[in-house]
């Protein structure tokens, strides 16, 4: 939670005046070029003008969406500076990130080439097919530059047939686009490739129309991508009528930069007006265009949460050091559950497998033994460590931690059935979001790429105080299930849709074991708190020796006819060589696992019928 001192009140007014100044000055200027694609480097020429007397130019550390450290400025070499004459410039270095450059004219022009060869949301990838760009991985700024205008030219390599896609702004030079400001800038992912496009229009209730662009790098037929979009379509309507309305999105238009080749990554990256979608498929593979459709209700969904709903903690976006929100399990956790249901809803999945899917992903988090350690909050907060980092160390979020995309969904499915069951059917979740969406959306910002009511963790719980007509509901949620680390009931909470909650292997011997998939004897993963292998002392790497006086060759075979309860000798061998005899006493698998009630033998009553109809039909109207 962040609070707000008059002081502090006193230095925004002082820097927005500041910023208004600078606002008027002239813009940042870049120009990029792929001298030679193949060899993965682009070279990149950045003028500032007014720079201060020390002008800090830096690389990113980080990128929305994405939330642990990347330091771009790994891939930089031969940065050179010189002033509006063309006068060479000294630049030094105060942290890795950083090229200070003084003794200017007030002009300041950066030239640097920078690697990049990784397809995905987060950094920059260029080969011979095409450039594509993540913005903070590619493009240096500097500091104080935040309210000036962007202009970028985007050189096309000779002999290539690359067009640019972009949310950036278009300017009368089909080369040359805008950003009204640098957090803008940095949101604006760029392709350029040869790549197929296709648009649709949707319309607001006021009237307002919008275009809904793919362009979409791939190797398949016209047919595929006519596939891809139109699921695409079905998506986007759906998701419209949630909300009952779309965003305006700026300009006017919302692109889908599809990357769909075998060698690249797979990723979806949201942004403001636009979002990176990508797997390493070919288009060729029956089935590919349809099987990326997943990915592409998550995205969308994100053009109203987090991109316009968005969590003070991140707004603005820092991209100077890693990030931190608490309120990632509403960010993506709502947006992992939407993503999945509205597949069901647009009929692209089964509605069967789309509640069973949500719900077991539920129950998934409801047995985890992570939440023993840390709450939804707290899993939102370690997104640092979890999402695309990399550390030299092992660590033990094997057992610690529950991805808050699966412990949000579990917590917005909950709220979601919670909501039905209270109104007796006329409020869900799709109505709290709605609230979500107009008080803190909705009003939109100064510019664009800035919010102007994001929301904190109180806000979320007053919203659904409110949508529910229930504060005291609303409070003991948030402190049981947000804040705490209590599950909600999911057997009853599912019981009205009908499904039935059970436990999966009930009466089965369970130790909490993983073992080696190459040495069976060997423990293979690290073994998590409150199961029978931790309280008999075992510990990855140790290599079983023997089970109830029998030598050990597989775990199946050792627990074979053995039932929970059972107290079992057991000796195994240290990495150093101590061996230890120990007692390992069974217990019973705690897994639990959903399913159709009229698949288990019971009835489904008309109730459990409409309430599923509800829950899993399309919204859209016909
Ligand atoms: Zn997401």
């Amino acid at each position: 939670m962040r609070h707000t001192s008059r002081s502090a009140v006193l230095a925004l007014i002082f820097s927005l005046a500041l910023a208004a100044a600078a606002a008027a000055q002239a813009p940042t200027v870049y120009r990029i070029s792929f001298p030679a694609p193949e060899h993965h480097y682009a070279e990149v020429e950045v003028t500032f003008t007014s720079a201060p007397a020390t002008l800090e130019a830096r690389m990113s550390r980080s990128s929305p969406g994405r939330y642990a450290l990347h330091e771009y400025a790994k891939n930089v070499f031969e940065v050179r500076a010189v002033d509006g004459k063309g006068k060479p410039l000294t630049i030094t270095r105060p942290d890795p990130y950083q090229w200070n450059v003084t003794g200017h004219d007030g002009t300041v022009r950066i030239t640097y080439k920078i690697f990049g060869n990784h397809v995905d949301g987060t950094y920059l990838a260029i080969d011979s097919t095409h450039a594509h760009m993540n913005i903070p991985a590619t493009f240096m700024w500097a500091r104080g530059f935040d309210m000036r205008e962007v202009r970028v030219a985007f050189v096309q390599p000779p002999g290539s047939n690359w067009k640019v896609a972009t949310q950036l702004f278009p300017t009368d030079d089909p080369w040359t686009f805008t950003a009204p400001n640098f957090q803008y800038f940095m949101d604006s992912p760029t392709e350029m490739s040869d790549f197929g496009v296709r648009s649709f229009k949707v319309t607001n209730p006021d009237g307002k129309e919008f275009t809904i662009i793919s362009a979409v790098h791939h190797d398949g037929a016209d047919s595929a991508l006519d596939e891809y979009v139109a699921g695409t379509e079905k998506i986007v309507r759906e998701q419209g009528a949630i909300f009952g309305e779309f965003p305006e999105f700026d300009g006017g238009t919302y692109t889908f930069l599809g990357d769909y080749v075998p060698w690249g990554g797979g990723d979806g990256m949201e942004h403001r007006n636009s979002t990176v979608v990508a797997a390493p498929v070919s288009f060729k593979t029956p089935g590919a265009a349809r099987g990326a459709l997943g990915t592409v209700s998550h995205e969308f969904f994100h053009a109203w949460n987090v991109e316009r709903i968005r969590p003070k903690s991140l707004e603005p976006f820092n991209f100077e050091e890693a990030n931190m929100s608490g309120e990632m399990w509403i960010a993506e956790g709502f947006t992992q559950y939407y993503g999945g249901l509205v597949m069901g809803r647009a009929g692209l999945r089964p509605a069967e497998q789309t509640m069973l899917s949500l719900a077991n992903s539920a129950l998934g988090v409801a047995t985890h033994p992570a939440r023993q350690f840390r709450s939804a909050v707290q899993m939102s907060q370690y997104a640092p460590f979890s999402d695309a980092a990399r550390s030299v160390d092992e660590t033990n979020a094997s057992y610690s931690f529950i991805s808050y995309y699966t412990y949000g969904s579990a917590l917005a499915l909950a709220i979601d059935l919670e909501l039905r069951a209270r109104s007796n059917g006329k409020l869900s979740l799709d109505d709290y979001i709605q609230l979500m969406w107009k008080v803190h959306g909705k009003p939109g910002g100064a510019q664009p790429g800035l919010v102007a009511k994001p929301y904190t963790q109180d806000d979320a719980r007053d919203r659904l105080a409110e949508v529910s007509g229930d504060a005291a509901f609303a409070r003991d949620f948030f402190t049981r299930f947000v804040e705490g680390r209590e599950a909600p009931d999911y057997a009853r909470l599912l019981g009205p849709a009908g499904i039935v909650v059970r436990k999966r292997s009930a009466g089965a011997p369970w130790t909490g074991l993983q073992m080696d998939r190459q040495n069976a004897a060997t423990v293979g993963s690290l073994v998590a708190f409150g199961t029978p292998a931790f309280d008999a002392g075992l510990e990855k790497g140790d290599v079983i020796a023997s089970i109830d006086g029998v030598a050990f060759t597989a775990l199946a075979a050792a627990l074979k006819d053995r039932k929970p309860g059972d107290k079992l000798a057991i000796e195994f061998r240290r990495p150093s060589g101590l061996v230890v005899k120990s007692t390992l006493t069974l217990g019973e698998d705690s897994a639990l696992q959903a399913a159709p009630i009229e698949s288990t033998g019971g009835t489904l009553t008309p109730e459990m019928k409409a309430f599923r109809e509800s829950w899993l039909g399309s919204k859209v109207k016909k």
